[in-house]
């Protein structure tokens, strides 16, 4: 392993910013800390580097115990959001920097930044200074200056927070190739669930100093471990039934629910994929009118309003859109194809045992 965290709590005063955290990241991943502000990702981080230490729990880099170990001899490259560049260094200088503290020759510091402007793509910027450089090529030199000493793990926190939207796009998939070519360990914070899921092998998603799932992006989005989770990643519909003569009803819907009481209450999740729409009004067996729609790119986001006023959200293609004549206005029937239920109250029935609280027709229990 690579990365092993046992146990580790974080209290700074009277605030607990990480509690009992354990998780193993392996040689070579990459790997996002998601979680909203205050969720204690940057702590974790910090940790690691050996710019804080664990109020308890043990932090392991390679098999060594590292809670002692003091900054400069953990081996670990790190860019901090606040870590800005030299200002009155050149780009040479910038990534040369840890090599000259760390005594290396200056044949060998030269080789070194010239084989990193290479990879980084920053060939004949080696001149410049940091305010001579555009928002993407300064996070690029921010990085090389890292991964210069030839560091065992490269920790990241919000490293694309500063820049565009553009520019961050193409920062996320540069990340992959060069993780790709690199194959180091790497740890990066990030508040943004897309980007965690579009950069990372796999996400730890941290709220109120808690790890509350830790997996591939696939998993944590199908799978979620929780509520918190199913909310946190993608978008996700909420409704909440109220049992009644073993049926669960809110507005429109109603769903079977055997076995549960009368006045029980049920909270149901389901991902916007999991809805199903026609114009045909009498394909699906619930109505409602087609409030709004998001264009996304090839998919699109529709808004369904009932005549209860629920409102529930919808993802489509394009092409299902343009083909069905569908229009802001329109009616429409749908179908909720899949769900989780997510929390029972005042019945016997716990969120584990949702497989026996299925839909008509039935289907599966993803979200
Ligand atoms: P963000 O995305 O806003 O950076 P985060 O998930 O990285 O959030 P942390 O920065 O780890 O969260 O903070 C976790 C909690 O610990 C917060 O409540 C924060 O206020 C508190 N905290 C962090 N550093 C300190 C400190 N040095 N002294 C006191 N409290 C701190």
């Amino acid at each position: 392993m690579s990365i092993v965290l046992k146990n580790v709590s974080k209290q700074f005063g009277a605030v607990t910013a990480v509690k009992r955290v354990s998780f193993e990241v392996a040689e070579g991943e990459l790997v996002a800390l998601l979680g909203p502000s205050g969720g204690g990702k940057t702590t974790v981080l910090r940790m690691i580097a050996g710019l804080e230490l664990p109020t308890e729990g043990d932090i392991v880099i390679r098999g060594q115990r590292m809670n002692e170990i003091p900054v400069q001899q953990r081996n670990i490259g790190f860019v901090f959001q606040n870590y800005a560049l030299f200002k009155n260094m050149t780009v040479f200088r910038n990534i040369a920097f840890g090599l000259k503290v760390k005594k290396w020759k200056r044949r060998d510091i030269e080789a070194r930044v010239s084989e990193l402007l290479k990879l980084f793509g920053l060939e004949g910027l080696d001149h410049r200074y940091p305010h001579q450089l555009s928002g993407g090529q300064r996070q690029r030199v921010a990085i090389a200056r890292a991964l210069a000493p030839k560091p065992s793990v490269l920790l990241l926190d919000e490293p694309f927070g500063a820049v565009d939207a553009k520019i961050r796009q193409e920062l996320r998939e540069w990340l992959v190739r060069l993780h790709e070519d690199l194959n180091m360990t790497t740890l990066f914070v990030t508040h943004d669930q897309e980007e965690a899921m579009e950069v990372s092998n796999r996400i730890v998603i941290f709220s109120g100093g808690r790890l509350e799932q830790m997996g591939s992006p696939r998993e944590v989005y199908e799978n979620p471990a929780n509520e918190f989770v199913a909310r946190f990643v993608g978008v996700l519909n909420v409704l909440e039934l109220e049992v009644w003569g073993e049926t669960a009803t809110v507005g429109e819907i109603t769903l079977p629910a055997p076995g549960l009481p009368d006045g029980a209450r049920v909270r149901i999740g389901f991902r916007p994929y999991a809805v199903s729409i026609s114009t045909d009004l009498e394909r699906h067996p619930y109505l409602a009118t087609l409030r709004r729609t998001y264009f996304l790119g090839v998919m699109l986001r529709v808004e369904l309003e009932t005549d209860t006023g629920l409102v529930i959200r919808a993802r489509m293609t394009k092409e299902d859109y343009a083909q069905q004549g569908l229009a802001d206005g329109r009616r429409v029937s749908f179908q909720i194809r899949q769900y989780r239920v997510l929390a029972t109250e005042g019945g016997p029935l716990a969120p584990e045992e949702s497989a026996t609280f299925t839909p008509p027709p039935t289907l599966g229990e993803n979200i």
